[in-house]
C-alpha cells in the first residue's frame, strides 16, 4: 500500500540552480512533494552568471512570471546575441539568436549566400540576421516583426544579476510552499544497506532527511563528488582555460543589447551590460598567463571604471562521470563546468530541471531512469563543448596559446561537422545539440572556415535573382531595425530596476 507521506526532495544549495530547481518543483509538483532547501550565507554563491540564452523565457513563462517584473528586480537588459571581437586576426561577428535570412523553400538559406559570395553579389552573413543589425544599432523591440512577414520574430534573452536572479526565484519558491534551512552542511549521511544519501547533517546538530537529493552545491559537490565519490572527466586539452577573474563596472554608456567576448593573448573577456552595473570578466589559461597579468588585463579593458576590486575564480572545463547516482542528482556547477562563452551554464540548469521532472522518480528510482537521465545529460555536455571547442580551434591568431588551440585534435562529431560544411555547406544538428544550424552557421563563418560548395539547387536562379533577393533580406532588416526603439529607452520605458529608474 503506498505511503501516505509527502515525498521528500532536500535541495542542497541556494545559488542560482537552487533556486531554479525549488521555484520549478514548487510550481510544478503537487502536494505529494515536500521540498526542502539548504542554504549557507556564510559561504554565499559563486556570484557570477549573467547572461543567457533565449529558452530562459520559457523556463520563466512556465513559471508565471511577469517579464518586465522580473527584468526590473533583476536590473536586466535585453540580450540579442553575442558579439565575437579578435577570434580571427581583426575579425568580428556576431553569433545572434534567431534565424539568419530567410530559407528557400526547402533550401537553408546559407546555400544561397553560399552561392551570392560565389557570384560576388553577398554581404557578410551578418547582414542578413534582423538580431544582429538591432543588436548592433542598440535597438531593441519585443513582438513580431511589423515589416513584413518575410522577416522572423526577434528572440531575445536577458543579462540579469544573479544574485538579484536567485532572490526572486526564492520569493516564488518560499510563497509556492518550499522551506529554507539555512546552515552549513557539514556531512552527509547515508542507509547502511542501500547506500542511499538519507540525510544532510547541519551545524548545531540539525538534520534534513530526504527521499531524493539534488546536488546544487556549486563546485563543491559535497553531494555527488565528496560523498558518493563520482569521477569527474576533465576537458583541459580542448578547453585549457582554467580561471577567471571577475570586476564589476558602472553602467555601460554603451548600452548594448549583447554580450561582447573580446579575444586576448591567453583567452578572452566579457562586457555584460547590466541596468546598474557592467559585468566583466576575463577567462584565462593560467599556463598561459598568470592571475597578475590577467588582472592587469582586465583593469585595463574595462570602459567605465570598476566598482570594487576583481575576485578570481578557478575551475576546470568537464563534467561528472554521472550526474545522478544512487538517489542523489547534480545540478549546476556540481554536475560540470563549461564556460561562459556561449552563456549555457543557467540554460543547463534549466535542461536538468525539465529532464528531472519528466523523468522524476517516485519513492524508487529504477536504474534505466539514472541511465536515461545520465545518457540524455552527457550528450548534452559533449555537444556544447563541441561548439565552444570550434571557437577556439578555427583562429589564426599568433599567439602560443592560439597556435595551441589550433593544432588541438578535434573530437569526432566536430571533426566530422566541420568537414561536411567545409566540403558541402551543409550542416547537420546531431541528437541534443542545443545549437541551431543557424548558430553552428554564424560561427563557422565568423570564424572564417569557408565552403568550398553550396546545394546544387541553389544554381537553379539567375544571378540577378540571387542578388535581389539577398537585397530585399538585407533592406528589410535595416528597416525593421531602424522602427525599433533605442535599447536604453526601451528598458527605461518597460522595466527599470529600482536604482535606475
Ligand atoms: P553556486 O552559485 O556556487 O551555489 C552553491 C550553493 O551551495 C550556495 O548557496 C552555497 O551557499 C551552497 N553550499 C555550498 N556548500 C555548502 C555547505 N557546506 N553547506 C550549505 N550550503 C552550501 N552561466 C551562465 O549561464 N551565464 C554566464 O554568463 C555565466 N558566467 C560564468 C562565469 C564564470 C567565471 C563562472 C565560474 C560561471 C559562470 N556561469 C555562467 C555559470 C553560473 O555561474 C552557474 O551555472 C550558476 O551560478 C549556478 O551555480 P550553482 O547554483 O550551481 O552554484
Amino acid at each position: 500500500m503506498q505511503s501516505e507521506q509527502p515525498i521528500r526532495i532536500v535541495i542542497a544549495g541556494g545559488g542560482t540552480a537552487g533556486w531554479m530547481a525549488a521555484a520549478a518543483f514548487a510550481r510544478f509538483l503537487g502536494p505529494g512533494f515536500r521540498i526542502t532547501l539548504v542554504e549557507s550565507e556564510e559561504i554565499g554563491t559563486v556570484g557570477v552568471g549573467e547572461a543567457t540564452i533565449p529558452q530562459i523565457r520559457l523556463f520563466n513563462a512556465g513559471l508565471g512570471i511577469d517579464e518586465d517584473a522580473f527584468m526590473a528586480a533583476t536590473q536586466a537588459s535585453f540580450k540579442l546575441g553575442i558579439e565575437f571581437v579578435g577570434w580571427t586576426k581583426g575579425g568580428r561577428y556576431m553569433h545572434a539568436f534567431g534565424d539568419v535570412g530567410r530559407a528557400n523553400g526547402l533550401l537553408a538559406f546559407q546555400h544561397s549566400w553560399l552561392r551570392g559570395l560565389a557570384e560576388g553579389v553577398a554581404r557578410p552573413l551578418a547582414a542578413y540576421s534582423l538580431n544582429n543589425v538591432a543588436a548592433l544599432a542598440n535597438r531593441m523591440q519585443r513582438g513580431p516583426a511589423r515589416t513584413a512577414k518575410l522577416l522572423p520574430e526577434m528572440p531575445y534573452a536577458f543579462h540579469f544579476d544573479a544574485g538579484l536572479y536567485a532572490r526572486f526565484l526564492r520569493g516564488l519558491a518560499e510563497s509556492g510552499g518550499v522551506t529554507r534551512v539555512e546552515g552549513r552542511i557539514v556531512a552527509v549521511a547515508r542507509d547502511g544497506e542501500s547506500g542511499d544519501v538519507s540525510a544532510l547533517e547541519l551545524e548545531g546538530e540539525r538534520e534534513v532527511a530526504g527521499d531524493l537529493f539534488l546536488d546544487c552545491t556549486g563546485f563543491r559537490a559535497l553531494l555527488i563528488g565528496e560523498a558518493l565519490g563520482t569521477g569527474f572527466e576533465g576537458w583541459s586539452d580542448l578547453l585549457p582555460c582554467d580561471r577567471a577573474i571577475a570586476v564589476p563596472s558602472a553602467r555601460a554608456r554603451d548600452f548594448t543589447p549583447y554580450t561582447r567576448a573580446t579575444a586576448h593573448a591567453a583567452g578572452w573577456q566579457w562586457r555584460i551590460p547590466l541596468q546598474h552595473r557592467t559585468g566583466n570578466g576575463l577567462v584565462y589559461a593560467s599556463a598561459h598567463l598568470s592571475d597578475d597579468e590577467a588582472a592587469a588585463r582586465l583593469l585595463a579593458g574595462l570602459d567605465e571604471p570598476a566598482l570594487a576590486d576583481p575576485r578570481p575564480l578557478r575551475f576546470a572545463a568537464g563534467k561528472r562521470r554521472g550526474f545522478w547516482k544512487h538517489n542523489v542528482i547534480a545540478v549546476g556547477l556540481a554536475s560540470g563546468f563549461l564556460e561562459p562563452l556561449e552563456s549555457t551554464s543557467i540554460h543547463m540548469i534549466q535542461s536538468a530541471i525539465e529532464r528531472i521532472l519528466s523523468l522524476l522518480p517516485g519513492r524508487q528510482t529504477s536504474p534505466a531512469q539514472r541511465e536515461e537521465y545520465d545518457r540524455q545529460t552527457h550528450l548534452e555536455y559533449d555537444r556544447i563543448r563541441d561548439f565552444l571547442v570550434l571557437h577556439y580551434w578555427a583562429n589564426d591568431r599568433d599567439e602560443p596559446f592560439w597556435a595551441e588551440r589550433r593544432a588541438a585534435a578535434l573530437p569526432a562529431c566536430l571533426r566530422h561537422k566541420v568537414a561536411l560544411w567545409r566540403a558541402s555547406g551543409r550542416i547537420v544538428r546531431g541528437e541534443a545539440d542545443l545549437f541551431s544550424e543557424v548558430a553552428w552557421l554564424q560561427v563557422l563563418a565568423g570564424q572564417g572556415i569557408a565552403a568550398a560548395a553550396h546545394h546544387p539547387l541553389a544554381d537553379a536562379p539567375p544571378r540577378e535573382h540571387i542578388a535581389e533577393y539577398l537585397g530585399l533580406i538585407e533592406l528589410l532588416n535595416a528597416r525593421e531595425a531602424g522602427q525599433m526603439s533605442d535599447h536604453a529607452a526601451y528598458v527605461a520605458q518597460h522595466c527599470a530596476g529600482a536604482a535606475a529608474a
